[in-house]
């Protein structure tokens, strides 16, 4: 990964859409701080249209649709979004609406089933807010687990068939083909008029943003993502100076300097 410094304001000035990460991304010890909210409101008052993508729930997605300056928000690595069309919001979901429900039905089984092989684990604080995913707590409100118990929990989940998803804080369960980078692009497609791929920045920080820096060829990692890259396959181009939220406003700070 190259410095964040040795992107042109060239190349930042042709960004139109800023997919953004939202925890170790949008936060600073866990909160979104005021400053990445002044960000994101200027980022909309430049013209960019910026959307969260998340592994979080639909129900938080739900919020940021209503109450932050955002066209769009994905929700649950992919699974569903909400997007602002006209004077509605759209609802949409990845699978369909029977999909999901059937999804988070065969997952909560598997879990189940993990629940009895490792007792100290719990679903994730937020999965009552979930439409289609279902998230094991690994590291928010427990004690975090080690990388060889991180591991274990993974390899039984997979035996079971599922598809693992493991962010900074979740192990999700996945049992059908979703990601951030598919639903942001039915997003784009669907949405947002005459949007090409060049005009993208997606910014993240964990391996369950790899499918955006996968699909999209700008991509930023914020300066918390060097711990977790050794583990990751598709990385960002550049890297911020600063970790976290310094590392949102930073990328913020140069896209509305390049387009003025
Ligand atoms: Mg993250």
């Amino acid at each position: 990964m190259e410095p964040f410094s040795q992107c042109t304001n060239e190349t930042l000035a042709k960004v139109d859409v800023l997919l953004t990460d939202v925890d170790g991304t949008l936060t600073r010890d866990g909160h979104v701080p005021t400053d990445v909210m002044t960000a994101i409101a200027a980022l909309g008052a430049a013209g960019l249209t910026v959307i969260p993508v998340t592994g979080r729930p639909a129900g938080w997605a739900h919020m940021m649709i209503n109450q932050w300056p955002v066209r769009a928000a994905i929700a649950e690595n992919g699974a569903m979004a909400y997007v602002r069309h006209h004077s509605s919001i759209k609802e949409i979901f990845a699978l369909g609406r029977a999909g999901s429900e059937t999804h988070q039905t065969n997952a909560m089984a598997i879990a189940a089933a993990a629940f009895k092989e490792f007792p100290h684990l719990a679903l994730a604080g937020d999965q009552p807010y979930r439409r289609v995913d279902l998230a094991i707590d690994h590291a928010e409100n427990v004690d975090p687990l080690s990388v060889s118990e991180l591991a274990a929990l993974r390899g039984f989940l997979m035996e079971k068939g599922a598809h693992v998803i493991i962010s900074s804080i979740h192990v999700h369960i996945q049992l059908a083909d979703f990601d951030k980078a598919a639903m942001a692009k039915r997003v784009i497609n669907d949405y947002l008029d005459g949007v090409d791929a060049d005009a993208v920045l997606a910014v993240g920080d964990a391996p369950n943003d790899e499918p955006l820096f996968a699909a999209f060829s700008l991509c930023v990692g914020v300066a918390n993502l060097a711990k977790a890259a050794a583990g990751m396959t598709s990385l960002p181009r550049y890297i911020t100076a600063g970790a976290e939220a310094d590392g949102f406003c930073e990328l913020a700070a140069r896209l509305i300097a390049a387009r003025t």
